[in-house]
C-alpha cells in the first residue's frame, strides 16, 4: 500500500530511478507547490468513456439541470443533486475554480415531458388553488430546505427560466433565421433532421425512435424526435403563464431554458454539464441540438457530460413505482438524520443504480454514528478543502518530509498512504465508496498518528460532506437496530411482518395488538411508502 504513495505523484524519467530519489523528487515538488495528486478523471456521457478533465478556461462552467418546482422533491431528485455536490468538491479539492449554476423550471415544463398539453405548474396551482408564484416559490424553497439539510454547496447562480422568457424567444428567432425550424399550429418546432449529430449523447438509434420512442401525437410535426421551441397557446384556451412571440402568445418549450441560461451565464461554450440519467435520452439531446445549431460554429457545445444513475426504491424504478415517493422529510420524521441518507448515498457509486430500503438507510446511520463518534475525539480538525492544503497540514504536523527521507514506515507516512488512497479514488470519476473506505480504514488503522489522522479525516470530509467535524453525536443518538443481536432482531422484524400482513388482511385489532407489543419492547414502526420502517426509541 506505501509502495506507490510518492511515485503516482511524478512523471516521467523519475521513474527510472529509484524508490528513494522519487520520494526526494516528491518533495521538490513540494516545493514548488505542484502537489495536485492523481490527474482528475470523469466518465463522459459523449463517448461513453473515462477522460482526462482538462479545463478549457480559468473557471469551470458547470451547468447542473434543476428541479420542476411543482412538487415536493424527492430522494431520488435529490441523489442527482448530491452527484454534482460532489462532482464540486472533487473540482474544489483539484484547486479548479468553478462557476456553478442550476436552473429552477417554472415555466416551460408540461405534464409527461412533453411538447403539448398543460404546464406541470399549472396544474399544480389549479389542483392546490393557489397561485402559480406562491407554489413556485413553496416548492423552491423545499428544495433549498432539502439542500442545505444534506449539506450540499450552494449554487453560484440559481436562475428561473420565467426571467429569461424573452432571451429564449430571441433564441428561437435566431434558430428560426438559421432554418432548423418550422412552425406548426401547436408552436414553432425544432426540425432534428437538420441537426448533424443529433442524437449522438444518447447513442441513438434516430431511425428506430422515429418509429416508436415518442409516442405523443402532433399534428404537422414533421420528424417524432422534433420537439416545440415554442408552445402557442391553441386557440380558447389561456394559458396562465403567457407571453407574446413571433409565433403568437403562449409559453417556451422546456428543453429552451437550460441552453439559453447555461449561455447566458456562463458564456456560449462551457465545460460540464450534469443532470439525471433520464436526462441523456432526450432532454439533453435536445439541448445539443438547438445550442450547436444556434452557435453555428462547427465546435461541440459543452465538452464534459456528466449523468448520475436513478435511485431505485425497492427494487424498481421511481417513475414505476406506485404511490407517493418517499422525500427526505419522510425519513428525518422516521427518526433519520439527513446526513445518514447522503452517507447512504456516497456508499454507492454515482453511475451504479442504487436501491433505497429502510434497511439500507438504518445501516448508514448507524455507520455514520460510529464514524461521528469515533472522530469526535479527534476534534478539533484542521480546515481542509484542496488536496494542496491537506499535503500542507501533513507536513506541518511534523512527519512527512523527515519520514519520507528516512524511510520511516510508521507515523504520518500512514497517514500520506491514505491521503493518496483518497486523492487516487475521488480522482477516478469521484470513487466515494472507495473514499469512504479509506477513511474508515484510517481510523482503524493504529500506525497513523492522531495528528495524521485528523488530516485524513478532514480531507475525506471535504469531499463526503459528512459534517465530520461538528456534527454533534447526539443528533444521530438514536438507539440503532445495530445495537440488537440477532434473536432481538429477528423478533422485531418478525413481528412487523406479521403487523404488515394484519394490515394487508384489514385486520386491523390484530395489527394494533403487535404495534402495542412492539411498543412495549421500545420499537417505533414508521409506515413510508417504500414499506415499513422500525428504530428503537
Ligand atoms: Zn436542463
Amino acid at each position: 500500500m506505501l509502495a506507490g504513495t510518492g511515485s503516482d505523484l511524478i512523471q516521467g524519467t523519475d521513474r527510472l530511478f529509484g524508490g528513494a530519489v522519487q520520494r526526494a523528487s516528491a518533495d521538490i515538488r513540494q516545493y514548488h507547490g505542484q502537489m495536485t495528486g492523481h490527474q482528475l478523471k470523469v466518465y463522459n456521457s459523449l463517448g461513453r468513456r473515462i477522460e482526462d478533465f482538462t479545463p478549457s478556461a480559468d473557471v469551470v462552467g458547470l451547468y447542473s439541470c434543476g428541479p420542476t418546482v411543482y412538487s415536493f422533491p424527492h430522494l431520488g431528485n435529490m441523489r442527482t443533486h448530491v452527484f454534482a455536490d460532489t462532482l464540486r468538491r472533487a473540482l474544489r479539492w483539484k484547486q479548479i475554480p468553478v462557476r456553478h449554476v442550476i436552473n429552477i423550471t417554472d415555466v416551460g415544463h408540461a405534464v409527461a415531458d412533453s411538447d403539448t398539453g398543460e404546464d406541470k405548474l399549472e396544474v399544480a396551482a389549479a389542483k392546490e388553488r393557489r397561485s402559480v408564484a406562491d407554489i413556485a416559490d413553496f416548492y423552491t424553497q423545499a428544495y433549498f430546505t432539502d439542500l442545505a439539510a444534506l449539506n450540499v454547496l450552494p449554487a453560484d447562480v440559481y436562475p428561473r427560466a420565467s426571467d429569461y422568457v424573452e432571451q429564449m424567444i430571441e433564441f428561437a428567432v435566431r434558430l428560426e433565421e438559421r432554418g432548423y425550424t418550422y412552425q406548426i399550429p401547436s408552436g414553432l418546432y425544432f426540425d432534428t433532421s437538420k441537426s448533424p449529430g443529433y442524437g449522438e449523447l444518447a447513442m441513438m438509434d434516430i431511425a428506430g425512435q422515429r418509429e416508436a420512442a415518442r409516442v405523443e401525437q402532433v399534428e404537422g410535426r414533421r420528424h417524432k424526435t422534433d420537439f416545440a421551441l415554442w408552445r402557442t397557446e391553441e386557440p380558447g384556451v389561456r394559458r396562465v403563464m403567457r407571453w407574446e412571440s413571433p409565433w403568437g402568445w403562449g409559453a417556451p418549450g422546456w428543453h429552451l431554458e437550460c441552453s439559453v441560461m447555461s449561455m447566458a451565464l456562463l458564456g456560449e461554450h462551457f465545460d460540464m454539464h450534469t443532470g439525471g440519467i433520464d436526462l441523456r435520452e432526450l432532454h439533453h439531446v435536445n439541448e445539443i441540438a438547438q445550442s450547436e445549431g444556434y452557435l453555428g460554429d462547427g465546435k461541440p457545445w459543452v465538452k464534459y457530460w456528466l449523468h448520475g444513475e436513478f435511485l431505485l426504491l425497492n427494487n424498481a424504478k421511481i417513475a414505476k413505482s406506485s404511490g407517493p415517493v418517499p422525500r427526505l422529510a419522510d425519513l428525518i420524521e422516521a427518526g433519520y438524520h439527513p446526513l445518514a441518507y447522503r452517507l447512504f448515498l456516497l456508499g454507492g457509486h454515482y453511475r451504479s443504480q442504487l436501491d433505497f430500503t429502510p434497511n439500507a438507510v438504518d445501516a448508514a446511520q448507524a455507520t455514520l454514528r460510529r464514524l461521528v463518534t469515533r472522530v469526535t475525539a479527534l476534534r478539533p480538525l484542521p480546515r481542509v478543502e484542496t488536496y494542496t492544503q491537506a499535503r500542507a497540514a501533513l507536513a506541518a504536523v511534523g512527519g512527512e518530509t523527515s519520514a519520507a527521507l528516512v524511510g520511516d514506515a510508521a507515523g504520518d507516512k500512514a497517514a500520506l498512504a491514505y491521503l493518496d488512497q483518497i486523492d487516487e479514488a475521488i480522482s477516478l470519476d469521484l470513487a466515494t465508496p472507495k473514499v469512504l473506505a479509506a477513511l474508515q480504514e484510517a481510523l482503524r488503522d493504529s500506525q497513523v498518528t492522531p495528528a495524521g489522522l485528523r488530516v485524513v479525516v478532514a480531507s475525506a470530509d471535504a469531499l463526503l460532506g459528512l459534517r465530520l467535524a461538528d456534527l454533534d453525536p447526539a443528533e444521530l443518538d438514536r438507539r440503532s437496530a445495530t445495537d440488537l443481536d440477532q434473536t432481538e432482531r429477528a423478533e422485531i422484524e418478525r413481528l412487523v411482518a406479521e403487523r404488515t400482513k394484519a394490515r394487508g388482511e384489514k385486520n386491523w385489532h390484530r395489527a394494533d395488538e403487535i404495534r402495542t407489543e412492539l411498543d412495549h419492547l421500545g420499537v417505533q414502526v414508521t409506515d413510508t411508502p417504500a414499506g415499513p420502517t422500525w428504530h428503537l426509541r
